[in-house]
């Protein structure tokens, strides 16, 4: 793992100041940008025992222990659902049972680790992701961590919804505001990774290159030609039957490709061109003719809604049909 071409630099600044650090950092930011990738270089950087142009070498101790996953003087806190090596969980489903929240155990035990000194006598860097995971007992426990800050600590918050953590938390951080990468060198970097239709890819993702890689995988085209499929058809989706079986993961995907599929229709409406479906240019026209432009507009907010609950659990299939409903209902006139 070697830093994103496109936070060389902010890395680099904030790795520079390693004496002058603040306590905690919040990193924000559009999904799918690299906010994880950008939070660990950072730790890996920071507890660096030999830095280059102040990021991590890549071969000192340190950097090999940061490398296998154990370095002693680093932590990452994150919901059970998202640990690694889940995404082959053995029983169906069994991701869906698991907690899509940081519990106040988790905080706590931090406590334990920050009271002890450091293994190596440098930092001790904390990432917590998603940060807005944090349950309120475990926010309250982290709030009292950074308001006594423990010596050579760093802990780094990562989220994409900073308006939902306690302002007072908030208020305790650095923000560090990662944007998205410029175009040319978000379609280097995923055509270098082998990516197919890297522009087609980066499109649907809004930019944002990490997405853009996971929705180039053959599973994910097959799903968004799937509910492409649905939002095409005329006579209006078949929302019941489209529904059927769906997991949480589906959900969140499907929301996905609602929302920049409505966004797309709310352009091609007001005589612009479509930002993210660009392939599909005569469902789009077609589907744009019959709906209604305030309807659409109603349903990019219930959709913005539903993208929020998508991390709770609840009814997958349902919520599904509903949205599938609304649909029906804006572009049916
Ligand atoms: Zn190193």
């Amino acid at each position: 793992m070697s830093a994103l071409p496109w936070h060389r630099e902010a890395l680099a600044k904030l790795a520079g100041r390693r004496d002058r650090l603040p306590h905690a950092l919040l990193v924000t930011g559009r999904a799918g940008i690299g906010k994880t990738a950008f939070a660990r270089e950072l730790a890996k950087s920071l507890l660096c025992e030999s830095p280059q142009d102040d990021l991590a070498c890549g071969a000192c101790p340190s950097c090999n222990w940061f490398g296998q996953g154990n370095h002693p003087d680093f932590r990452e806190v994150v919901p059970e659902a998202a640990e690694e090596g889940d995404d082959e969980a053995p029983v169906e489903g069994a991701k869906d049972r698991k907690s899509l929240v940081i519990k106040i155990a988790q905080v706590r035990a931090l406590g334990d680790l920050v009271s002890l000194s450091t293994h190596r006598a440098g930092f001790r860097v904390i990432v917590i992701r998603p940060a807005e995971a944090l349950q309120p007992a475990a926010a309250n426990a982290l709030l009292k961590t950074l308001e006594e800050p423990p010596p050579a600590t760093v802990i780094v918050l990562v989220s994409d919804r900073p308006a939902r953590l306690l302002a007072t938390i908030r208020s305790r951080c650095q923000v560090v505001a990662l944007r998205v990468p410029a175009r040319e060198a978000a379609l280097e970097w995923l055509a270098a990774g082998g990516a197919g239709e890297p522009e087609v890819s980066l499109a649907l993702a809004g930019g944002a290159p990490l997405l853009a890689r996971d929705l180039a995988q053959p599973e994910e085209r097959e799903w968004r030609r799937r509910v492409v499929g649905e939002l095409s058809r005329p006579d209006g989706a078949h929302a019941l039957a489209f529904a059927t079986g769906f997991d949480r993961a589906q959900l969140e995907r499907t929301v996905l490709w609602m929302q920049t599929w409505v966004h797309d229709l709310v352009r091609v409406k007001s005589a612009g061109e479509p930002r993210h479906h660009l392939d599909s240019m005569p469902a789009l026209k077609q589907k744009a003719r019959r709906a209604r432009l305030e309807a659409l507009l109603g349903l990019e907010r219930e959709l913005v809604e539903a993208r929020r609950l998508v991390s709770h659990p609840l009814n997958a299939r349902l919520v599904a049909e509903h949205l599938m409903m609304a649909y029906n209902r804006a572009t049916l006139g």
